[in-house]
């Protein structure tokens, strides 16, 4: 099937020549076939989408989420909660989670992801445990059925540490064990996941990385094991990582190291891995990721709905860090609109980091759309994707600048369309050759029965989680 996006007025490849301002793209196939100035040559036969008035992008890579989080969003009672509260009232509602709810949450996160413009992403799957045979397999068909490509970061809680933990053990009893996996089942599991599911072939649309929730400091063993099996199968590492005050007390307390020390014991400080948030890197470990290759998932929005602090991003790309964005799970973000992290990326940083007249310090919305495609398709280990150009896959996402919202704006389109868009849907999004949206449509499945299936779960773990609470 040939797909011909037509009248486009820019396309930003990512690549050279970066930006055709007034031009189209022939996709042959799953692969991009030819983009060129000016009118597109008639093929018959072809499916030819308008995209007058449009911008032409790369399909926008994610590269943290927790899909399974879309049936617990906006959860009454902690709207204010900060991450220790949020985390304590947030477990006994995931220990709740049956696989039909799993179906429900992966379908409303893919849907939010290509409505919003993204083409891949990253899902940091905790609540798959050590009975992933049953778990992974149902998520890896609902974003197969959505059309999305997955990088599944197949992980697991193996101990709840900290202050969280010691609440949860008095508040959930024996229940708590429906959410943490013992050791030896999970990397079996692991091992055997990858096996059937991980697959580094050019154009793959479901690879594998391995991690725990949040890195594991009282369990080195465990932590090695996910870096042997990264080091022998070629898949990723990845994990959540501020690390706060408590977390290097508790890694100098028991390993007799800082964390970054515990990182690079365990095989973790290399090209393979990426870390969500890192929002208090001392220069140590900045200087470390950015010489070894380690990446970092910036999520904006949960920075700001849970208080952390804002991560130093200009300060990671000056020592060489790779930054890219993620929406983060729906319980931290609300919403899984990758456009609008996008946006909110753009701006975030600038409150931390001061931008002298003298030096381009910030962002800008070239920067951040490399950083959410190009630099995000690299994160993951990929050549194929993150860029328009002949060859590589049709990944690809087009939005309407013709609103008022746009008016004024765009003398430099793509500074209009983040800095001034508010509109969060995309017109068009391709992923692999396939239109999974049309006309600000998902064709894949049907959007308010999706939404509607999901809010039913959400009500009924509300429920459940009701009934099995201690007293
Ligand atoms: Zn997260």
């Amino acid at each position: 099937m040939i797909v011909v996006l037509e009248n486009a007025r820019c396309i930003y490849t990512c690549d050279t020549p970066g930006l055709i301002e007034g031009g189209y793209v022939i996709i042959d196939g799953a692969r991009i076939r030819e983009i060129g100035h000016g009118d597109a040559p008639h093929i018959e036969g072809a499916d030819k989408i308008d995209c007058t008035g449009c911008i032409v992008l790369p399909g926008f890579i994610n590269v943290h989420h927790h899909f399974f989080q879309s049936v617990t969003r906006a959860v009454p009672g902690l709207h204010r909660a900060d991450s220790a509260a949020w985390l304590s009232a947030h477990y006994p509602l995931w220990a709740e989670i049956e696989p039909d709810d799993l179906t429900a949450a992966v379908r409303n996160s893919s849907a939010e992801l290509l409505l919003s413009g993204a083409t891949t992403s990253a899902d940091h799957s905790f609540v798959l445990g050590g009975v992933g045979a049953e778990l992974a397999p149902i998520e890896i068909a609902a974003v197969r059925e959505m059309g999305l490509r997955l990088h599944l970061a197949r992980s697991c809680l193996p101990v709840i540490e900290g202050a969280v933990g010691a609440h949860l053990q008095r508040t959930m009893g024996e229940r708590i064990n429906r959410l943490i996996a013992p050791e030896d089942e999970v990397i079996e599991q692991c091992r055997a996941d990858v096996e059937r599911w991980h697959d580094a072939s050019p154009g793959a649309m479901v690879r594998l990385a391995l991690g725990p929730s949040n890195v594991a400091y009282t369990k080195p063993a465990l932590m090695k094991q996910f870096g042997d099996i990264a080091a022998e199968t070629g898949c990723g590492l990845h994990a959540h990582y501020h690390p706060r005050e408590a977390e290097r007390a508790l890694c100098r307390q028991t390993q007799g190291c800082e964390p970054i020390e515990f990182l690079d014991r365990a095989g973790w400080l290399g090209p393979q891995t990426w870390l969500a948030h890192c929002t208090e890197l001392d220069d140590t470990e900045i200087a470390t990721f950015g010489a070894r290759g380690v990446g970092v998932a910036h999520c904006p929005r949960t920075v700001l709905r849970l208080g952390y602090q804002i991560p130093r991003i200009a300060a990671m790309r000056a020592a060489g860090v790779r930054v890219s964005f993620g929406v983060d799970g729906a319980a931290s973000n609300d919403g899984g609109s990758f456009i609008n992290e996008l946006r909110l990326g753009l701006l975030l940083h600038r409150a931390r980091e001061r931008n002298p007249v003298s030096e381009d310090v910030w962002l800008t919305p070239h920067d951040a759309l490399l950083m959410a495609t190009r630099d995000a398709a690299a994160m993951l280990g990929r050549d194929d994707i993150g860029r328009l150009k002949p060859g590589l896959c049709a990944d690809i996402t087009v939005f309407d600048l013709s609103g008022a919202e746009f008016g004024g704006a765009l003398n430099d389109p793509l500074g209009g369309f983040l800095m001034a868009g508010v509109g969060a849907r995309a017109n068009t999004t391709i992923i692999n050759g396939r239109v999974v949206v049309r006309n600000g449509q998902i064709t894949t499945a049907n959007e308010l029965k999706i939404a509607e299936a999901t809010s039913r779960a959400s009500a009924a773990l509300a429920e459940r989680a009701k009934a099995a609470a201690i007293g």
